[in-house]
């Protein structure tokens, strides 16, 4: 039986002599992996299919549970994300939509946000479009963040507060409860979730969201994420 989905490539390894195991994240199917033939042949007219960040129209044939890619339709290849600035961000939100999004199973959210966030890696803030995606795997994960206020007395978060890993929220100065976080990540938590915010000027305010983030994800998710960690490295060079 043949399907037809539209699909981003998570990753893709490969396999025999000249095929690769295409992992797709899909909105009707979840994430699945598609055996991709031939595509490791530079000659390949699928070659394309299987690359890193692909966004096709993917036809593909089911045999006892298995997926066989039998035609795809590229809509945006994301070539643009050759800089490498945007090539380790593309990988640290692919892995990360690979560890969160559930296999066979529909995922509308996880599957347009992802569209989203590659569109927005080309043409806008990188950082920002990284920030955006980490608060929107949260939400549809579960876990949002929330910086409201302090989640412990209820008193307004201003200045310096600690971020409550367990419960993804925030604490004052007086209660300081989790763990010590600038007054400019909590501005910049409230503004990417929607919340009046004031504009403090940190340089690397940016960094320091995505690093707590990070260390938010990894302690639900209980695993590591290397991408998003090298992602990191990177931008503290
Ligand atoms: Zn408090």
């Amino acid at each position: 039986m043949e399907r037809k989905t539209e699909g981003i490539v998570l990753k893709s390894i490969d396999y025999l002599e000249n095929d690769k195991l295409v992992t797709l994240l899909t909105s009707e199917y979840g994430k699945i992996t598609v055996r991709a033939r031939g595509v490791k042949k530079t000659e390949a007219k699928l070659r394309f299919a299987a690359q890193p960040f692909c966004f096709a129209e993917y036809v593909f044939a089911e045999k006892d549970g298995r997926f066989t890619l039998v035609s795809a339709t590229c809509h945006e290849s994301f070539f643009e994300l050759a800089d490498p600035d945007k090539l380790y961000a593309a990988y640290a939100v692919t892995e990360l939509a690979c560890i969160v999004a559930p296999e066979r199973s529909p995922c509308k959210g996880f599957f347009l946000t992802l569209a989203q966030t590659l569109r927005n890696l080309v043409n806008e803030d990188v950082q920002t479009s990284v920030i955006r995606y980490l608060l929107a795997v949260c939400k549809e994960s579960g876990f949002p963040l929330n910086a409201e206020r302090c989640f412990s007395c209820g008193g307004e978060l201003c200045g310096k507060s600690y971020f409550h890993f367990p419960t993804g929220s925030f604490s004052c100065a007086a209660c300081r409860k989790g763990t010590a976080a600038s007054g400019s990540t909590v501005q910049l938590i409230r503004r990417y979730t929607g919340l009046p915010f004031e504009e403090v000027g940190e340089d690397d305010r940016k960094v320091r969201a995505i690093r707590l983030l990070k260390e938010y994800l990894a302690f639900h998710l209980d695993t590591d994420l290397k991408c998003l960690s090298a992602y990191i490295r990177q931008l503290l060079e």
